[in-house]
């Protein structure tokens, strides 16, 4: 990986933002992608999209985003989505599940006939991507798109959601508009649970379920989940009706996947990160870390010693997390350092490495990291940095998973030289507690 030298860090725009500016956000961004509705359009090459029962406008949308063929789960998913049943499936994040339950909403959604769907996903990361997503797909037609999550302005929101057909939310905040009486959900009939594991484990479960209490009874509900874990099917039994249920393998290609573990020392371990980033021949990569203070400060020491990283946790403003996405997206950094909850779900090309910088909790949460990477046929490595005191937690982590790991013997490398002043001024000890 080539790594430039850190630059000066970016000063905040001074430009004030207008108000009117905002109220106009979301007309303005559908309009400015409706221009794309110029291009040539010739669908013939969208056979394969158009026989799901895929109309014109979408499939132009599609056109223009060069997709040639559907995924396995939007082959599946598709036509039930479009006929308006209930969906169980069995699919992670980059096997183009947004477009699966996307294309239903988008295609039976009338414009200026109120909000009409709501996707529900655990993280703010998500609700974004997907809007994102949604907004593409959706722009050649009238429909707005409305992302909804907390740690950002609820006014804006509030304006946005009296216009809107589409809401993308997180829990937390959705809840919030409804307690308010700032949206209106009579006329709601299509439900998306989007990373309903997720969502389980993150505690959501109250808040989902009075969310969807508070809607119609007669809808289509679709969830989509990367495990069907015990409690994905008990909220499936629950809130769906005769669902079918779909499952699509998982788009990490195992053997596009090289796994391998280092045994390292607590005086070695940060030295042996920084060389592999540096020398490993790779595009992005991803540290994850098990705590938002090992994360700030692995990012720190990273930047210290020249390489480009920046991290994402829950304690970080909501504007900054979003940057720093999109920062990553457009490869303007090179390393996430990352907690589990701020990764999960999200879909970023080209990451070549993942890197446990401490080990993870239990096997689910390996493979939802291990899963970053080695995405639509592309090779990818997961890296395990491991001490002699977690030795045991990972065999456990692998067992329970049949999960194959290469030991391999870790390179030899120097301690790289940190400023004391820095670990002194934060207060901590790093021999005890952190592992360098
Ligand atoms: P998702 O799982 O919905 O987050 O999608 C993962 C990535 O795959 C996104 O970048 C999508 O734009 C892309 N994608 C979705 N469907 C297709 C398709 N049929 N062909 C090519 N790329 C796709």
């Amino acid at each position: 990986m080539k790594f430039r030298e850190n630059t000066k860090k970016t000063g905040r725009s001074t430009r004030p933002v207008r108000a009117r500016k905002t109220k106009r956000a979301n007309t303005e961004s559908n309009q400015n992608v409706r221009k794309v509705l110029n291009i040539d359009f010739d669908v013939s090459c969208m056979t394969a999209f158009k026989k799901l029962g895929l109309d014109t406008p979408i499939l132009r949308a599609l056109k223009t985003l060069k997709f040639e063929k559907p995924t396995s789960i939007q082959e599946q998913a598709i036509p039930y989505a479009i006929a308006g049943k209930d969906i169980l499936a069995g699919s992670e994040t980059g096997s183009g599940k947004t477009l699966a339950f996307g294309a239903g909403i988008i295609q039976n959604a009338k414009s200026r006939a109120g909000v009409q769907a709501l996707i529900l996903t655990p993280t703010r990361e998500l609700a974004e991507q997907v809007s994102s997503s949604l907004k593409v797909f959706a722009q050649t037609t009238r429909l707005n798109i409305t992302a909804i999550y907390g740690g950002v302005s609820i006014n804006p929101q509030i304006r946005n959601l009296t216009r809107t057909e589409v809401i993308v939310a997180t829990p937390g905040r959705m809840l919030d508009h409804i307690n308010r009486g700032t949206v209106k959900l009579g006329n709601i009939n299509t439900i998306v649970l989007d990373e309903a594991d997720t969502m389980l484990d993150m505690g959501f479960i109250r808040d989902v379920e009075s969310i969807i209490r508070a809607c119609p009874k007669k809808r289509q509900t679709m969830m989509f989940s990367a495990t069907l874990t015990d409690g994905v099917q008990k909220l499936s039994k629950k809130h769906t009706m005769n669902p079918v249920k779909l499952f699509t393998k998982s788009s990490v290609d195992p053997k596009k996947l090289t796994q391998i573990a280092y045994n390292t020392s607590v005086n070695l371990k940060f030295s042996l990160l920084a060389h592999l980033l540096k020398n490993e021949e790779s595009e992005l990569a991803m540290v994850f870390c098990n705590t938002r203070r090992n994360t700030d400060r692995v990012t720190k020491d990273l930047n210290y010693v020249g390489i480009r990283a920046k991290a994402i946790h829950g304690g970080l403003s909501q504007d900054k997390r979003n940057k720093v996405i999109q920062n990553f997206h457009s490869k303007r950094i090179d390393v996430l350092v990352c907690t589990d909850v701020a990764a999960r779900g999200l879909d970023i090309q080209g990451v070549s490495h993942v890197y446990n910088y401490e080990v993870p909790i239990d096997s689910n949460q390996y493979v939802h990291r291990i899963g970053r990477t080695a995405r639509a046929g592309k090779e990818g490595k997961a890296i395990n940095l491991i001490l002699k005191r977690d030795q045991r937690k990972f065999s456990k982590v692998l067992s329970d998973n049949a999960l194959t790991v290469a030991k391999e013997k870790a390179p030899y490398v120097e301690r790289a030289q940190l400023r004391e002043t820095q670990a002194v001024a934060q207060g901590y000890n790093r021999k005890q507690q952190f592992a360098r």
